[in-house]
């Protein structure tokens, strides 16, 4: 117990790989205590929090889906018992199923919004309950400049990111007196699973769009966060931070 209690404690929902990985190890990095959530992947996720350790700073994998709003009352419930405390919250875990509108199924479009934003809602939900009783906290949600400019093939999960700025901006309203800063990344193109999957033609055409020329690490992603929830950016709040080569501008 000693080992955490002086040190801040990050939520950070979906860092069993990609960007979510990079930033627990980045927050990790900077001494702060991580809970790595997963839904699916738990050798991924325990192999994370071996990294962490390895490098000399503390974390726990948990599971539980985003989706299942009891399932995220349980899980902050449980975290603030064991830890006290909830200063960061990073709602980073995210789906898609991409499709053309006209063929997708209404199964693929809520179960993208579920877990996209329903998933960021349900955690805003119940850690913005806690750090209101201790008048301070950092949350920052993952978007996509995909929720600002919008793309083809991609109206379920646009939709999502798009509210997922409409959410970040409402509580960065709402909680700004109490102390609470509620910031949204937006990235362009980052190379992980995610982006894998898209066929070589579309990778080519999407880096051909952008003015650096190239896809982002989940590391350019992971430092922008660590830099909202630090105290350097006590007065940023209800921002979306674009970290995407110029993609959109
Ligand atoms: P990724 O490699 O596919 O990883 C997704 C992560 O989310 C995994 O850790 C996964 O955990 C977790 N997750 C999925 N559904 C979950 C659920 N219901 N409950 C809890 N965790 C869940 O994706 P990524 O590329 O790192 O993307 C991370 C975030 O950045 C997402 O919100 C994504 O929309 C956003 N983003 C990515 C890009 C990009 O180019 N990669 C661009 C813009 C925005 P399990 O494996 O354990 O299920």
């Amino acid at each position: 117990m000693a080992e955490y209690t002086e040190k801040q404690v990050a939520v950070v929902t979906g860092a069993s790989r990609g960007i979510g990985r990079a930033v627990a190890l980045e927050l990790a990095a900077k001494g702060i205590f991580v809970i790595i959530n997963y839904n699916g992947s738990a050798d991924r996720a325990e192999k994370v929090k071996k990294e962490i350790e390895e490098n000399g700073g503390c974390a726990e994998a948990l599971q539980w889906n985003v989706a299942d709003y009891k399932a995220c009352e349980q899980a902050v419930r449980d975290i603030v018992k064991k830890y006290g405390k909830i200063n960061i919250l990073v709602n980073n875990a995210g789906i898609t199923k991409d499709g053309l509108l006209m063929g997708m199924s209404r199964e693929d479009f809520d179960s993208v919004v579920d877990v996209n934003l329903g998933g960021t809602f349900n955690m805003l939900r119940f850690v913005s309950r806690q750090m209101l009783r201790q008048k301070s906290g950092r949350i920052v949600n993952m978007a996509s400049v995909v929720g600002i400019a919008g793309n083809a093939g991609q109206a379920n999960y646009a939709a999502s990111k798009a509210g997922v700025i409409g959410l970040t901006k409402t509580a960065a309203r709402e909680l700004a007196s109490r102390g609470i800063t509620v910031n949204a990344v937006a990235p362009g193109f980052i190379e992980t699973e995610m982006t894998q999957i898209l066929p070589d033609s579309v990778k080519e055409a999407s880096a051909a769009q952008i003015p650096l020329g190239h896809f982002g690490k989940p590391e350019n992603v992971a430092k922008t966060v660590a830099f909202l929830v630090s105290e350097d950016a006590s007065y940023i709040t209800g921002q979306v931070v674009q970290v995407d080569g110029g993609m959109v501008i």
